[in-house]
């Protein structure tokens, strides 16, 4: 069999630069340990190629949402180092967490019996400080369940830590005022924004997501963080298109006079939205070629009057530097990542 030819789609991680950010987050986190939030395939980067990056680089603690993404984390890293924030919701997820030998985060009282009723050891705990997600209220903190439970990681999330907002304090005095009352090991409250509010918010350990993948949800985090994610899509056609033609789906765009195009392999399915249209482009080196017409599922049009000798085959950057691009999409950095798609070669 002659070999897959290789993708017209690339996804690079700068594992240098990964590592660089878990380092950074580390450090900016003082005398607690920065984990690592891993969820969502690596926030869409891949967590086969980041999470051993992240472990080199000194990670302890993984954090991930769903039960399926467990094992891509767990062929790296010991399975009690992982937390599954979701919890286990019936006694089928405990018991693959007791056979796996990860902890679940218990976010409830009825989590907490099935943990206990299946003979689950060490788990975390989650306490809802006033976002309404997941996590126990605080007043059922002294329910003899949780007492039963074996606490490593006692957490709570920020709803606003990208602000300065007065709940931010009033947060941390809410998990602050159960860490007596709770027995457990350690105790954590930051994500990547959390981490910048000062030390009060560091305990023992941080959780950092965002960050470590080069988005910024604090302006104080931009000298720290290097960008990691380089996205690339070839030129897959050029035409030109005559004064007076339109491209694309709903003709949208009508050429003024002969325009050399190039039709990009590169569309919404890989997260490349239509948000991305409006008054978008793309790079070859630092010329700008802007986007003419709509987005469509796998291509997309650009202009390519600055750059004439650019040909099939030839790939251009999507402009990935995380704070800008969320500003001119009107995505949030998370969203930018998350949406990767899997046709990338990563
Ligand atoms: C996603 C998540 C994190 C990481 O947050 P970032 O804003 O990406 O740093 C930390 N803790 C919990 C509970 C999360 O769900």
């Amino acid at each position: 069999m002659v070999p897959e030819p290789p993708p017209t789609l690339r996804l690079d991680v700068d594992a240098a630069a990964l590592a660089h950010n878990w380092r950074a987050l580390d450090r900016l986190s003082g005398a607690a340990a920065a984990g690592a939030a891993v969820k969502a395939d690596c926030y869409g980067l891949g967590a086969a190629r980041c999470v051993p990056v992240l472990r080199d680089a000194g990670a302890r603690d993984f954090f991930v949402a769903h039960w399926s993404e467990v094992p891509t984390v767990a062929a790296h890293i010991p399975p009690g180092n992982i937390s599954v924030l979701h919890g286990a919701l019936s006694a089928a997820e405990a018991q693959y967490a007791i056979s796996a030998g990860v902890k679940p985060v218990i976010n409830s009282l009825y989590q907490a019996r099935l943990w206990l009723e299946a003979g689950g050891g060490a788990c975390d705990l989650m306490v809802d400080s006033g976002m309404n997600r997941l996590g126990i209220r605080p007043e059922e903190a002294g329910d003899p369940l949780i007492a039963s439970l074996r606490v490593d990681v006692l957490m709570s999330h920020l709803s606003s830590a990208d602000e300065d907002a007065p709940s931010n304090a009033r947060q941390l005095e809410t998990l602050r005022a159960l860490l007596p009352q709770v027995r457990h090991r350690r105790a954590s409250l930051a994500n990547s924004a959390g981490l910048m509010l000062g030390p009060a918010y560091h305990l023992d350990l941080t959780r950092p997501g965002l960050a470590l993948y080069g988005g910024l949800p604090r302006a104080e985090l931009a000298g720290a963080i290097r960008p990691v994610a380089r996205v690339q899509a070839a030129i897959i056609q050029r035409r030109v298109v005559r004064a007076g033609e339109t491209i694309g789906y709903n003709r949208t765009f009508t050429a003024q006079t002969d325009l050399p195009v190039g039709i990009v392999s590169l569309g919404y399915a890989d997260g490349f939205l239509r948000s991305w249209g409006k008054s978008g482009y793309l790079l070859k080196d630092d010329c700008r070629l802007p986007l003419v017409g709509r987005v469509s599922m796998d291509m997309v049009a650009v202009d390519l009057t600055r750059a004439p000798g650019l040909a099939e085959g030839d790939f251009l950057q999507v402009p990935f530097d995380l704070p800008p691009a969320a500003e001119a999409t009107g995505l949030s950095q998370y969203e930018l990542l998350t949406t990767l798609g899997r046709r990338f070669a990563r």
